[in-house]
């Protein structure tokens, strides 16, 4: 089946992004689309307006520092699964990454939009929830905050985030005897 019509928006910034998303009541935030187009397909829930953030630049990365990993909400499972730095340093995270469907949707589908999905079947949240990961998310009246992965998942396809909150990056302090990175 196909989608309904939706009008698709392309931000080329987080702020711009949160500011289509305060507009339109009805928007939904459009990553990978692995989880929300099929869900558009069957039309069960439509939404009018998709807010793209394949535009907005510098929202997929993997960063890792002395006792700290980072990750842009656009990395798409793929480049977790294959980075090396990771499959040293943390490698419940690779591992974990290498479970999800098959190349095609890990190629397509981000670990941003893994997580905000809050699908109890999803392979990332209850690995960001054994790392204690902390989630940042921008938009809303604080503007940024950030928020810990035991509250950030309040029921099933539910997180704590607001409407007009978007997330902006994950983060994990690496666990006490995870190897250093080479100096
Ligand atoms: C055939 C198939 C098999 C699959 N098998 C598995 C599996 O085995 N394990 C697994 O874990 N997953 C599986 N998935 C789901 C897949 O991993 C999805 O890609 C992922 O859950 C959603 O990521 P996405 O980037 O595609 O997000 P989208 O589908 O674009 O978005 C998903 C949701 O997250 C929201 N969202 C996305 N990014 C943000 C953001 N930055 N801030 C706020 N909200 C955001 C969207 O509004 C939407 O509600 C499968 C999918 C398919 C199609």
């Amino acid at each position: 089946m196909r989608t309904q019509y939706f009008e698709y928006l392309a931000p080329s910034s987080i702020e711009e992004a949160v500011k289509m998303l305060k507009e339109y009541e009805e928007a939904k935030i459009l990553a990978g689309g692995q989880s929300l187009i099929p869900l558009l397909k069957t039309r069960i829930t439509v939404f009018p307006y998709l807010v793209s953030l394949s535009s907005i630049p510098g929202l997929s990365y993997i960063s890792l520092d002395k006792d700290k990993l980072r990750l842009g909400p656009m990395t798409v499972v793929s480049d977790i699964e294959y980075s090396g730095d990771l499959m040293k340093r943390l490698p419940v995270l690779t591992e974990a990454a290498s479970q999800i469907a098959d190349p095609l949707v890990r190629n397509m589908g981000t670990v941003g939009g893994n997580v905000s999905h809050a699908d109890p079947s999803n392979d990332m949240p209850p690995v960001m929830l054994a790392l204690r990961a902390r989630f940042t998310v921008q938009g809303g009246p604080s503007g940024t905050r950030e928020i810990r992965a035991s509250d950030f998942f309040v029921d099933t396809f539910q997180t704590a985030m607001n409407h007009d909150e978007i997330l902006r990056e994950i983060s994990v302090d690496l666990p006490e005897g995870a190897p250093q990175a080479p100096t």
